[in-house]
């Protein structure tokens, strides 16, 4: 029995099935997907409110892709990139933002070395693990950065690589987080980087086409609330009734895996009340065409106030029209979740017009609040705040009994995102199918 049907959770479902196990998958939203999920902006046009990107190193996604027959379009990058972080806004070619350029190289070169000191498949035995975990990164830049642009820069380059708010978030997890996504360049490049690339047609494809090949052993609208274990088997108690199996998969979320009930109860906890919800809202401004590119534009910007701190060119190929995709995290993102609906449209298509004035009104425009979905718990992924990897990272992957652990944020590998997921989903299939 699989507990989520997110991108872990059908590929440890797809393996056992694979190899012959009557494999049931219990999911508690009505769709599958988790956090990738398609929005349509136009008649065959669909963009991404969860996750998007992938690159290269994405191994175990992209031969997923190959099976599922889904290609990949690059993401575009062509054109001068819009900053507002000063009074004014200002043009200007490539990404580096008009700050200090030193100040900013020093930023960068101090998590370079925070991040070569992780141990990346056991990061609570990194050397000085303990008190790496118990700053938080607010703290830790505190005391290291006395640039004013180094100080301006970090919180928007925390919530556009992590969605975190540095005050919520363990230095050890940001160091950790680097270099488990292969490293500060790589996480942030577009063109070679883990941005590189986006799924033809929207990231949610993937898990409906999982999905469609399991057919009738993917049973949606199943919150699971708790999962009893006896000598035997377990039984896990879904929205329909009592399910049993002999092991139970739950591929959650860290705070969702913990608000499940275990009977016997769990030797250690899979989250604290320091845990933090990844900050993240999406919002996507829909317009006839890309027009920006007209004006040699990118539209990519960086932004100092919000809501949109980041925006970036997500047109679909062919689609006819032009996307642009304001990312709304950290702190900011508790504040425009809380806006009603209006307020949300006239301060995000507002920003967007300032930053290019070229721009018509949008034909379409769409907000997904990730903080407040309650089978999220936050996005991008879960950040593990102070204590959190010294205390919970010896038994992130431990099975309880016949309770076994995945998900992408059981995955020392591209912790976070699509390919930590596939690759933990790989794992505890593995696991269960060498049980004894
Ligand atoms: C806005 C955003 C942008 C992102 N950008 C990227 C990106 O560009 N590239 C990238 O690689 N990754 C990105 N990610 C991260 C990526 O989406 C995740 O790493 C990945 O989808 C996690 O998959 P998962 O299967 O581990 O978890 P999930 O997708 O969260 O799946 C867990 C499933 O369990 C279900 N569930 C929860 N509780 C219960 C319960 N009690 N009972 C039954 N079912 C339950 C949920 O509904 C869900 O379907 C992004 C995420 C978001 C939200």
């Amino acid at each position: 029995m699989v507990i989520g049907a997110g991108f872990a959770g059908l590929t440890a479902a797809t393996e056992l099935a694979a190899a012959g196990v009557d494999v049931t998958v219990l999911e508690a939203r009505d769709h599958v997907g988790g956090r990738a999920r398609g929005i349509q902006v136009a008649p065959e046009a669909w963009v991404d409110a969860g996750a998007a990107y992938l690159g290269d190193r994405h191994s175990e996604l992209h031969a997923l892709l190959a099976d599922l027959d889904l290609k990949t379009t690059p993401t575009t990058m062509r054109g001068a990139s819009r900053f507002a972080l000063g009074s004014d806004a200002t043009t200007r070619d490539g990404r580096f933002p008009p700050l200090n350029a030193v100040a900013l190289g020093d930023l960068f070169e101090k998590l370079d070395e925070l991040t070569a000191t992780v141990r990346p498949d056991a990061p609570w035995l990194t050397p000085g693990a303990e008190e790496l975990d118990a700053l938080t990164a607010e703290a830790w830049a505190e005391r290291h950065l006395t640039h004013p642009d180094a100080r301006l820069f970090f919180p928007l380059f925390l919530g556009e690589m992590m969605a975190a708010d540095p005050a919520r978030v363990s230095l050890l997890h940001v160091a950790f987080y680097l270099r488990s996504g292969g490293g500060l360049r790589y996480l942030n490049a577009f063109e070679g980087g883990a941005q590189q690339d986006r799924i033809d047609g929207g990231a949610h494809q993937v898990c409906e086409r999982l999905a469609a090949r399991l057919g009738a052993r993917v049973r949606l609208g199943e919150p699971v609330r708790a999962v009893d274990q006896d000598d035997d088997g377990v039984t896990v108690h879904g929205a329909s009734g009592e399910h049993r199996a002999d092991v139970a998969v739950m591929a959650l979320p860290p705070l969702l895996a913990d608000a499940v009930a275990y009977r016997p109860g769990l030797p250690a906890r899979r989250a604290s009340d320091r845990t933090a919800r990844g900050c993240a809202v999406k919002v996507h401004l829909v317009y006839p065409a890309p027009v920006w590119r007209d004006h040699g534009l990118s539209g990519w910007s960086v932004n100092a106030e919000g809501p949109l701190l980041s925006t970036v060119d997500d047109s679909p190929a062919g689609a006819g029209v032009g996307v642009l995709t304001g990312f709304v995290t950290g702190d900011e993102a508790h504040r425009f979740a809380a806006l009603d609906p209006g307020e949300q449209r006239a301060s995000a298509v507002g920003q967007a017009a300032r930053l290019f004035p070229m721009l018509p009104e949008p034909v379409g425009f769409h907000v997904t609040d990730w903080v407040n979905e309650p089978y999220s718990k936050g996005c991008y992924a879960s950040l593990f705040g102070p204590g959190d990897w010294v205390r919970h990272g010896p038994t992130l992957t431990e099975p309880h009994l016949r309770v076994h652990w995945a998900g992408t944020e059981t995955s020392t590998a591209f912790f976070g995102l699509l390919e930590g997921a596939i690759r933990s989903g790989r794992r505890v299939a593995a696991e269960v199918l060498a049980r004894p």
